[in-house]
């Protein structure tokens, strides 16, 4: 493949859309009672209703109904007032009934949006639709070098997942997004990720497959005003493996269709360790499915009252948390963005509630604290240092007590588990000396040894005051207050 990125977008305008299903935190599945807990062993959550055996009746899961409502108003979704089940039939191994229970052309919420911030502008994602389904059970394939079936000697179907529920999320079409498209599909997943955790209805876990994305990607040729075939990336299960099948399908597809080939709609498969997409199987049509309703479930109708009920129980939103700290931190976008791409704006937020301006919550969790984390190889709300520790540092270098040099020292002992930041500085001897008469021996001591730099203050250049104050910090440990050293060695030589 020989078409780089910049050349793709020159010729293309991408148009992306995705996919994304998630496992509601229900405590029981979607048809039955059976326990929805991750890591069980295996087939133990298992019933006659989430086994597909013969003669027994699904019953729907209440809550269900409710998480997916929650989601379709924080997506600003109409909710329909009467919708019904469909099944999708399928073979599968891992699914035991031959077909899942889904919805097909009666989706539960319809025509939403969600807000996402990319580079200090606001893009809206149109929400095709919200709608219900179960999930698959696994199949484990032993034997084999890569757990791929290929090559596996045999396979194993666990039946725990099968009839969890599963939410999927459609977004509509996005064009115009040009050169930034892997980028909003990423802010996209992230933006989503967090209104459902704030939501409380998922765990969100990508590493553990609660969310799993698809990607849709096709080009249209610039200024032709025509879309193009696209294709489905599956396995795209981390926010940077978002951005990076979006780019590597872009750049796929403008080497095809500058090679005069077309592109076949068909599933494909990403591949993290390379970061391409291979060829998966032909994309099957709707027709494939024979969806008809399905008859032994009534349909759902949620009464209006208890719509706006659920509308009223609705959390403050990862958009009005954004537009709330932006107003009263005075933050640009741009500023916000770079608090929530480190994974800060909780810790800034309950450091800014301890006490600590929003300026020194964010220039510690930002600057010395991200540092460590990045050191670490962990995330900054990992860090064995709490919020209310962070403020009281700042209070001590507000205060004078302590230098950033020393509240640096701090913030260390406090990290390497020394105990809360005023036992460290009690324990290490941090204190600032302001006290004149111990400066006074040090101040003496630098004169001395400084001749021409004495001479220089003495000829009206203060600026080189700077050194002498240099030469001081080192003779203290860092410990003195460096503004009143530079104002007794001012008088000094007055
Ligand atoms: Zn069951």
């Amino acid at each position: 493949m020989t078409v780089s990125y910049e050349e793709a977008l020159q010729g293309y305008e991408p148009v992306f859309g995705l996919e994304t299903h998630v496992e509601l935190g229900t405590t029981t599945k979607m048809f039955c009672g059976c326990l929805t807990a991750f890591g069980a062993e295996p087939n133990t959550h298992t019933c006659p209703v989430c086994l597909g055996l013969p003669g027994s009746l699904p019953v729907v899961n209440r809550r269900s109904i409710e998480f997916a409502i929650r989601i379709g108003l924080a997506l600003n979704c109409s909710i329909a007032s009467w919708c019904r089940f469909a099944r999708k039939n399928y073979f599968y191994p891992d699914m035991p009934k031959n077909f899942q229970i889904s919805q097909y052309d009666e989706p539960l919420c319809t025509d939403g949006y969600l807000d996402v911030l990319v580079g200090g502008a606001t893009i809206r994602v149109g929400i095709e639709r919200v709608h219900l389904e179960e999930d698959t059970g696994k199949s484990l394939h032993v034997g084999g070098a890569t757990g791929r079936i290929q090559g596996a000697e045999y396979s194993l179907v666990d039946y725990n997942r099968a009839g969890i529920p599963l939410v999927e999320i459609v977004t509509k079409p996005v064009p115009g997004t040009g050169y930034l498209a892997p980028e909003v599909a990423k802010a996209y997943v992230t933006e989503l990720r967090d209104v459902l955790r704030t939501l409380g209805v998922s765990d969100v876990r990508m590493e553990e497959g609660s969310m799993r994305c698809d990607v849709n990607t096709s080009l249209s040729v610039r200024g032709s005003g025509v879309w193009g075939t696209r294709t489905e990336t599956k396995n795209v299960n981390s926010l940077r493996s978002v951005e990076r099948a979006v780019r590597s399908e872009i750049e796929r597809q403008a080497f095809v269709l500058d090679s005069g080939d077309r592109i076949i709609q068909e599933t494909r498969h990403f591949h993290e360790d390379t970061g391409v997409t291979t060829s998966g199987r032909s994309k099957e049509e709707a027709q494939d499915y024979r969806y008809f309703p399905e008859p032994d479930l009534v349909p759902v109708a949620p009464d209006p009252a208890w719509v706006t009920e659920i509308g009223k129980t609705l959390p403050e939103l990862p958009s009005a948390r954004r537009a709330r700290l932006i107003e009263s931190w005075s933050l640009s976008e741009l500023e916000f963005e770079a608090l929530r791409n480190a994974g800060a704006l909780d810790a800034v937020e309950a450091t800014v509630a301890a006490g600590a301006s929003p300026a020194d919550a964010r220039k510690w969790w930002l600057g010395e604290l991200a540092r460590k984390a990045n050191d670490a190889g962990v995330d900054v709300s990992e860090l064995p240092i709490t919020p209310e520790q962070v403020a009281r540092v700042a209070e001590l270098v507000a205060s004078g007590a302590l230098n950033d040099k020393l509240a640096r020292q701090v913030i260390d002992g406090v990290l390497e588990g020394e105990g809360p930041p005023d036992e460290v500085v009690a324990e290490r001897g941090l204190a600032v000396v302001s006290d004149d008469s111990a400066l006074l021996a040090a101040i003496d001591e630098a004169i001395a040894a400084n001749e021409e730099v004495v001479a220089k203050i003495r000829n009206g250049k203060v600026a080189a005051a700077g050194a002498l104050v240099g030469a001081v910090m080192n003779a203290t440990g860092g410990k003195a207050n460096a503004p009143r050293v530079r104002e007794l060695i001012l008088e000094r030589l007055s």
